[in-house]
């Protein structure tokens, strides 16, 4: 059984009919990337297994750790395991870099309750120390505000952040290296490769193919809404008529 699964996800914007059709597979332990250019339906998908409205599922399933999670509400999905680092990133710009994770702490009382709900018994996220060994570059910067940082360092804070919540078992990440200096986009992408490493199950939306190929296991290519294409990575980068589909 996979972590994650979709079958024949069909979602719509009003009357806008944007997935047509979305089956996929996440195992637990992989880093899955879904590639795809503007407009492919990226986000959809992503937004359509959060349980985020707009958009609205309207038929197939989606699947996590064997329960249907379909029509969970965002809250419960999260509860459920999986963490969402978002495009835009949504950080406090006028709040430093440590009072930006501090807030994302789940508190105790609302932790106890999740817990008697689905009965884990691991209380946390990653503390701040374990935050900083990651993102060294956040613990020099943490008496700095927010808003101040560079481009790649929210986004580094942006990861952190989610990583704050308890029971990350998937982690999906929105193009966290969109206007990012190659570097930068390095540095990111080094840090998610570690995030999973050290055990949670990465799915990885991208625009940057290169970069993310490096890092993925297997990749799915959406085209207006569909799979038009999926594979080991090593297959992608080798598979040249995925041009048409890939390029921005
Ligand atoms: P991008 O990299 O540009 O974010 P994407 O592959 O993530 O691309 P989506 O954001 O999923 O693409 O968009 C897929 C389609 O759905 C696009 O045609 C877009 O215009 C449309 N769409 C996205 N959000 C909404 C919305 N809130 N209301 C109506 N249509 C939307």
């Amino acid at each position: 059984m996979s972590l994650l699964e979709l079958e024949d996800v069909h979602s719509y914007y009003g009357h806008s009919h944007i997935l047509r059709g979305v089956s996929m597979e996440v195992e637990e332990g992989e880093i899955v990337s879904l590639l795809g250019r503007n407009g492919a339906g990226k986000t959809t998908t992503l937004r359509s297994i959060a349980g985020a409205e707009p958009p609205e599922v309207r038929s197939g399933h989606i699947q996590f750790n064997g329960t249907d999670i379909t029509d969970l509400e965002t809250e419960d999905v999260i509860m459920s395991g999986i963490a969402i680092v978002p495009e835009e990133r949504r950080l406090f710009s006028n709040l430093t870099v440590e009072e930006n994770l501090e807030l994302s702490r789940i508190s105790q009382n609302t932790w106890n309750t999740i817990r008697r709900k689905i009965g884990l018994s691991d209380p946390s996220g990653k503390s701040l120390d374990e935050l900083y060994e990651l993102f060294p570059v956040l613990e020099e910067r943490k008496e700095q505000q927010a808003g101040t940082l560079s481009g790649g360092e929210q986004q580094m804070l942006s990861i952190a952040r989610t990583l704050r919540l308890p029971n990350v078992e998937l982690l999906m990440l929105d193009e966290p290296s969109e206007g990012l200096a190659p570097q930068i986009v390095e540095t990111v992408m080094n840090a998610i490769e570690t995030i999973a490493a050290e055990g949670t199950t990465v799915l990885l939306i991208e625009q940057n193919v290169q970069a993310a190929l490096e890092l993925a296991d297997r990749g799915y290519v959406l085209d207006m809404g569909s799979i038009v294409y999926e594979g080991t990575a090593e297959e992608l980068r080798n598979e040249d008529d995925l041009d048409q589909y890939l390029t921005v």
